[in-house]
Order: C-alpha cells, then structure tokens, then sequence
C-alpha cells in the first residue's frame, strides 16, 4: 500500500485540491426533503448531507437544493463538494445514476468515454485508486447521498 506524501497538492491534482480548499454547497438548507450521515470510525471522517427537490418529492424530482458538509481528510472533503456539484440540477433517478458510475470509477470498472464525460469534474478523484486506504474517504459522502435518495423514493 501506498504512503501518502507529505505534498498533498502534487499527488491529488488541482480539482481535488480546489474543491478541498473551496467546498461548494457547505450551506445548510432551511427545509431539506431529505438528511443522511456517515460516520467512518476507523479515520473519524464525517459525511452530511441534506437534499431538497423542486416541487413534489418523486423519482423525476429535480435537485434545487443540496448542502454536503463532510469533515475528515482532504479526499472526503473534496469528495463531497465534487458530488454536491455534480448532483445539484439533477433528477433523483439522474443522481442516482451519477452514484453508481462514480462507485464504477473508484472500483476501476473501465468506463466508456460517454460516462467518464457524465462524470465530468467527478473524474479527478480517479487518483484516489491508487491509495486504497482513501477510497473509503471518496466514497463515504456517496453513501450518504444513497442513503438520502431513498429518503425520496
Ligand atoms: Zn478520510
């Protein structure tokens, strides 16, 4: 297993770190559809995430509103304001979709350029392969999100 450098910046790239150092959609929302947390006991990382869609709760329901604030390293960090950018203005089916090709991605399922080109920024985390340890940091907010699209089903 990889050891993690010291220059988190060379090792990550620019996206990562943007989105570590500038996370998107940390606001809470006033009335959610929708709340889940995860918690990973063994490195304390910490996933929140809320979800409100426009109109009435349904598969088709677009995503107006999402607040994902996560705690921990800098990979979950990223990971959470990379995913409340790429679900925000999606259906829940569409989110949904977007979950199960991010896991595809983090397992190294080979991907078709169509789906790398859906992942879009999503696709930066790709590095995280390569420092097992970390994918369970990538994944956690997913798992929220998962847990939250439900919450809407
Ligand atoms: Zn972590």
């Amino acid at each position: 297993m990889s050891q993690l450098p010291d220059n988190p910046d060379a090792l990550y790239g620019d996206v990562i770190m943007d989105h570590y150092r500038s996370p998107r959609h940390r606001q809470r929302l006033e009335r959610p559809d929708a709340e889940a947390e995860e918690f990973n006991p063994f490195c304390g990382d910490r996933a929140n995430l809320q979800l409100q869609v426009a109109g009435s709760v349904s598969n088709d329901a677009v995503i107006a509103g999402v607040s994902a604030v996560a705690e921990g390293c800098s990979i979950i960090q990223a990971s959470a304001s990379l995913l409340a950018d790429g679900v925000h203005g999606r259906t829940v089916d569409e989110a949904s979709d977007l979950s199960q090709l991010f896991r595809d991605l983090m397992q190294g399922k080979p991907l078709p350029p169509v789906a790398l080109e859906e992942l879009g920024e999503l696709g930066a985390l790709e590095v995280v392969r390569q420092y097992p340890v970390r994918i369970k940091c990538a994944l956690l907010p997913w798992v929220a999100l998962e847990e939250g699209l439900r919450r809407l089903r």
